[in-house]
């Protein structure tokens, strides 16, 4: 019955503007109000939105063309333009007073049947629809997005009491087939789930590294990758929000929830902090820095640490030279934190899997709370709070001698306050393979990566090594799951639930061949990569890829020789080889010359464009941007918005293929040969002359070059995919042996960012 085509968003400001780029994103026609501003442009604010979302650092649309789906007005000239709003989603700022009223006036213009929405992180939706009609109220929610928007994956809903299931049946299909989001029910208390726990967690972190006299380098050491939480810890994290706003965040929480929260236990202000805030150094965004200075590589300066006597930067420390420290400060974090998440089933929450979605959707933690105690162990995580003393939440006691999750008859299930178990079950189309892989075991394994057989006939290929880099490991593996799916299956996927699909080739794997002068090895090395990703191409069996994140390098090469892929929205995609001084040396450059001679029905000029994509080692952030890169196939390949969707689409695609597929065998190109080389070595020279490419971007240009004309060979000379493959293993070898190639990945390698050199 409801239904959203077209939508409307009133506030214009960080949220209200990346609810509209999502929106728009999805192809949904959007309406993006603010109050109007003083002078003559009446819509000034509103504009100005708009130019935040073609951010080039972080951009809020998947292309910049989005933009045309959305309309701009203010809320005293263009309320009329609410009337044809499906859905109306209010993002104005965090004041009753001012949304009450606005509510009044949305009411008057919208059209019976459309929903509308409050982005609220903090207002009970009781006292938002306070002084509403019945029919307003039913037709109500909280929909509570993360910033940034197109980003973050977790969306809030929230029901009112009067609020019908209709309503939020379609905002939950809508927010998660629709915008894309992972959904998750809250009820009506204080910073629902996401901000509840994860503003707890950061607290605490804050507060035990002071109590325990830790730099932020050491405490950001701890709380950070090595707890699965994201690398920016806790001051890194204060920097990137704005030390004002979480003072702000902290005091509202503080403001609504109950006298007895243990949340108040860590919620008094820090007295260094208000002075930072009086000086003006409140994070990122104010320039003056925060707890740190930024690092800036390509200078050679290196992060600095404010030193909190003086308020001045400084050297960072070494980092945690105390590991029993170290050890105490993660405990002390865990054990208040994970009791926090645990203490809040049932009342806040029946269900444990809600807490732990909010926690990775909208916090990245690589686990939730609950799977992280798990993975300690109930009963050596009760035993350790007794040991400390400290109180043992109810709900953790119930979880005594068994675990929070479990498989049972090939089921993953959860624990339910009262003691039984329940399948967890996600919406249809939705399968998260972290969750599945927990039911199935694997047919092959390493270190690197995973083969599993999904059943009916599918294979899937998973990576999973430190940013699934891909080196020896993970090549012996998709050869073993390409052999065995050949002769088993009837198709075979790629796919993992992490937060990148590959950053590509292990560039520590390729250093240590460079650093012991083995050219040879690493010849041999690229030899099994480049036969094994023909292999997958030429299987007998379609190979369906579905990834998120980046898929760059040789992560985007595994992309490049599969048959169909399936992107999330998000994908960044791109040979960025050449930034490390090297080629795509596992047949990313003999793809891309196919695909663009292809395209252009050229090879020269196909052979241009590869030249200069991959010598600019070009990226696609999103799939709409990787079409004209030739890096996306349209009509072959697909691009969805939710992530928790790939596996299933994929899944589906892969089945539709497999009755009918035959491989298709490529014939050799006619390559352009040495003129049109001798033309791009021009250019090169041409473009050092002028200052924009560094010496050794000429050197890696000119193996580029050579790779895709031929190098020294007559014009029209055919060379088979495997001669391809020759140059491009040996232009490998050439650069690999530069001092200057190895600079660039040992610089990669410390700083993550390239050396222009
Ligand atoms: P913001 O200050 O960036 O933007 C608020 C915008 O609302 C401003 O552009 C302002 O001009 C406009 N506005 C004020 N009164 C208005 C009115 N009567 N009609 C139309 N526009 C009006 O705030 P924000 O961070 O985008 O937050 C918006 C809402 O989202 C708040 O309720 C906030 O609590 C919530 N929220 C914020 C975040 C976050 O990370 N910033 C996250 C989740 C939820």
């Amino acid at each position: 019955m409801y239904e959203i085509n077209k939508a409307a968003v009133i506030g214009a400001g960080t949220m209200g503007l990346g609810i509209a780029g999502q929106l728009a994103n999805a192809g949904v026609d959007v309406v993006l109000l603010d109050i109007p501003a003083a002078g003559d442009n009446r819509n000034a604010i509103a504009e100005r939105a708009l130019q935040r979302l073609l951010d080039p650092q972080q951009p809020g649309l998947l292309h910049a063309d989005c933009i045309e789906r959305i309309r701009i007005g203010n809320i005293d000239d263009d309320m009329h333009l609410l009337r044809d709003a499906d859905w109306i989603a209010e993002a104005v700022v965090e004041r009753l007073d001012v949304k009450q009223a606005l509510y009044q006036r949305i009411d008057a213009v919208r059209k019976p049947g459309s929903i509308v929405s409050s982005n609220t992180s903090t207002i009970p939706i009781s006292l938002l629809v306070a002084n509403m009609p019945e029919a307003f109220r039913s037709e109500f929610a909280i929909t509570h997005f993360f910033n940034p928007v197109r980003f973050m994956r977790l969306l809030e809903i929230v029901r009112g009491e009067a609020t019908r299931a209709e309503v939020m049946h379609c905002l939950e299909k809508f927010g998660d087939e629709r915008l894309g989001k992972g959904i998750v029910i809250c009820k009506d208390t204080p910073g629902f789930l996401g901000n509840r726990v994860g503003v707890f967690a950061i607290q605490t972190a804050l507060h035990a590294a002071f109590r325990m006299g830790l730099r932020p380098e050491e405490a950001d050491a701890i709380f950070g990758r090595p707890m699965g939480i994201p690398k920016t810890g806790v001051f890194g994290l204060y920097d990137l929000i704005g030390i004002d706003l979480m003072r702000d965040v902290v005091k509202s929480l503080v403001s609504i929830l109950p006298a007895n929260d243990a949340f108040h236990a860590v919620a008094a202000e820090i007295p260094v902090m208000t002075r930072m805030i009086e000086a003006g150094l409140v994070g990122n965004k104010g320039g003056k820095g925060g707890f740190y200075q930024p690092a800036d590589p390509a200078n050679g300066v290196r992060r600095k640490t404010l030193d909190f006597n003086t308020l001045s930067y400084v050297g960072a420390a070494h980092v945690v030279g105390n590991p029993h420290a170290g050890d105490n400060y993660a405990w002390e974090i865990l054990a208040n934190t994970l009791s926090y998440a645990a203490s809040l089933v049932p009342e806040v929450n029946e269900s444990l899997v809600a807490i732990d979605d909010a926690m990775k959707l909208g916090y990245n933690w690589l686990q939730g709370p609950h799977e992280m105690i798990d993975a300690i162990g109930v009963d050596n995580f009760i035993a350790r709070l007794e040991k400390d003393g400290r109180d043992v939440p109810a709900f953790v006691r119930t979880a005594a001698g068994k675990s929070f999750y479990r498989v049972h008859n090939g089921r993953l299930q959860y624990l339910l306050a009262d003691g039984r178990y329940r399948n967890l079950e996600r919406a249809a189309g939705v399968i998260r393979f972290s969750e599945q892989r927990r039911t199935l075991t694997a047919l092959e394994e390493n270190e690197a990566a995973s083969y599993f057989d999904l059943g009916d006939g599918l294979g899937l290929i998973e990576f999973h090594s430190k940013a699934n880099a891909l080196g020896p490991g993970s090549i012996e593996l998709i050869a073993a799951a390409v052999a065995h799916a050949s002769d088993n299956m009837t198709a075979l996927l790629i796919h993992n639930d992490a937060q990148h699909f590959s950053c590509g080739a292990d560039l520590q794997s390729i250093l240590d061949f460079i650093a012991s002068q083995d050219l040879d090895g690493l010849d041999r090395f690229l030899d099994h990569y480049q036969q094994t990703m023909l292999a997958l191409k030429y299987a007998p069996i379609p190979v369906v890829a579905a990834p998120s994140g980046l898929s760059v390098g040789g992560g985007f090469e595994v992309l490049l020789h599969t048959d169909k892929v399936v992107y999330h929205a998000n994908s960044v995609t791109g040979l960025v080889e050449s930034l490390v001084g090297v080629v795509p040396g596992g047949g990313g450059v003999k793809e891309m010359l196919y695909r663009w001679s292809g395209q252009h029905g050229d090879v020269t000029r196909g052979a241009w464009s590869a030249f200069m994509n991959i010598g600019y080692g070009k990226t696609a952030r999103s799939p709409l941007e990787a079409e004209p890169l030739a890096m996306f196939r349209s009509g072959v390949d697909l691009y969805i918005m939710n992530r928790d969707r790939l596996l299933a689409t994929a899944r589906r695609e892969a089945l539709a293929m497999a009755g009918a597929y035959r491989a298709q065998r490529r014939g050799p190109l006619a390559m352009p040969g040495r003129e049109v080389y001798a033309e791009m070595i021009a250019w090169l020279k041409k473009a050092r002359a002028r200052g924009q490419l560094t010496p050794h971007d000429v050197t890696t240009g000119t193996q580029i070059a050579m790779i895709v004309t031929g190098g020294d060979i007559a014009a029209g000379t055919e060379l088979s995919e495997n001669d391809i493959l020759a140059l491009e293993r040996r232009a490998f070898g050439i650069l690999g042996a530069t001092r200057l190639t190895r600079a660039r990945i040992e610089f990669m390698l410390e700083h993550g960012t390239p050396l222009r050199n």
